[in-house]
């Protein structure tokens, strides 16, 4: 069994291997069950108030948003500290850190474009408290929160969920956006992604949605067909800085989008959503704007955008949408959620 992080020298990132992981129980008991027509509770789902998990730990009988640790953690204060030393070139160190659940609702048949937006403020909360308290460890550079949402992207427990990884490194996604936001600001003075929110609004095609103090738009360099960002329109480092407004604005804002998204085919709309948020390395990141990423794996109903060679091979994507048309799709869905509007006459 190797658990340990590895360094790829020629990308210069850290790899975790976590091969303690591969018999992970990581599926719910509702497989093959239609879409949206999923129990309100299940008996075996490891996700569900009061049911057992694979650790021989019990769930709380939780009512609203319910946090645990990850029994089968990529990243722990229990892994393994006496490593093989690997020959040369080769590093390795211990994958210290934390992985934590967050589930958002008691309710397993919910997602997040069904929850109310006092319901996905308190998610926000949630993650606010757990990018400080894991943010303040001191061998946590980075608190990686993210869901995954649906079996094209390898979940097929639909019980609304996320994940957070602290790790001992900070991800590389986030180091090159960092990067480049702290080059900015040196050069220009000014903050990156406030330049990029000036270009959207400038064009104002691809803004979906915009109240007091957040904004959502598919960006002009989307690399994939129904790319989304959310962000405040303030500049803050991380989600635990945003005000109490601020908050329940981003809420109402994150909950359109994804309303949007199961409306665009009348189906739960499967995505990667990660939350770019500042290391917590200690170094300064005052150009740094939170943010949140929607990557929706399809183009089409049942048409996965493959990563192939350009995106794998090469690390770069090739687009096969016009972003202008993606996001005048999205503008266009409405922002009653489906199951709750009454059928179209046709
Ligand atoms: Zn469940
Ligand atoms: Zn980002």
């Amino acid at each position: 069994m190797v658990w340990e992080e590895r360094w790829h020298p020629l990308r210069e990132e850290w790899v975790i291997v976590a091969a303690h992981r591969q018999n992970r129980p990581w599926s719910g008991g509702t497989v093959g069950c239609p879409a949206g027509e999923e129990p309100a509770y299940v008996p075996d789902c490891y996700l569900c108030p009061g049911n057992l998990r694979v650790s021989g730990a019990r769930n709380a009988d939780y009512t609203s948003t319910y946090v645990f640790d990850n029994d089968m953690p990529c990243a722990s204060p229990d892994a393994p500290k006496d490593l093989e030393k690997p020959p040369g070139v080769y590093r390795n160190r211990p994958a210290e850190g934390l992985a934590r659940v967050v589930c958002y609702s008691p309710n397993h048949s919910l997602t997040l474009a069904e929850l109310e937006t006092t319901q996905v403020d308190e998610l926000l909360a949630v993650w606010q408290g757990q990018y400080r308290e894991l943010g303040s460890r001191p061998e946590v550079k980075h608190v990686l929160t993210f869901e995954n949402k649906g079996e094209a992207v390898g979940v097929s427990n639909p019980h609304p969920h996320c994940q957070i990884y602290a790790t001992n490194f900070v991800f590389k996604t986030i180091e090159t956006e960092a990067r480049a936001s702290q080059r900015h600001l040196k050069e220009t003075g000014r903050v990156l992604f406030q330049d990029i929110l000036d270009a959207e609004r400038a064009d104002g095609r691809r803004v979906i949605y915009e109240n007091d103090t957040a904004i959502a738009f598919l960006p002009y360099f989307a690399r994939y067909a129904y790319e989304v960002f959310v962000a405040p329109k303030r500049t803050h480092p991380h989600v635990a800085a945003l005000s109490q407004p601020e908050r329940r604005d981003f809420a109402d804002a994150l909950r359109r989008v994804v309303v949007k998204f199961d409306n665009l085919w009348r189906m739960p709309f499967p995505y990667v959503m990660p939350l770019h948020q500042a290391p917590t390395d200690g170094g300064d990141y005052t150009g740094f704007h939170f943010h949140v990423e929607f990557h929706p794996p399809l183009r089409r109903p049942n048409l996965l955008k493959y990563l192939a060679g350009p995106e794998i091979g090469g690390g770069n994507f090739l687009s096969d949408t016009a972003p202008e048309e993606k996001a005048a799709e999205l503008r266009a869905a409405p922002e009653l959620h489906y199951k709750h509007a009454p059928r179209e006459e046709n």
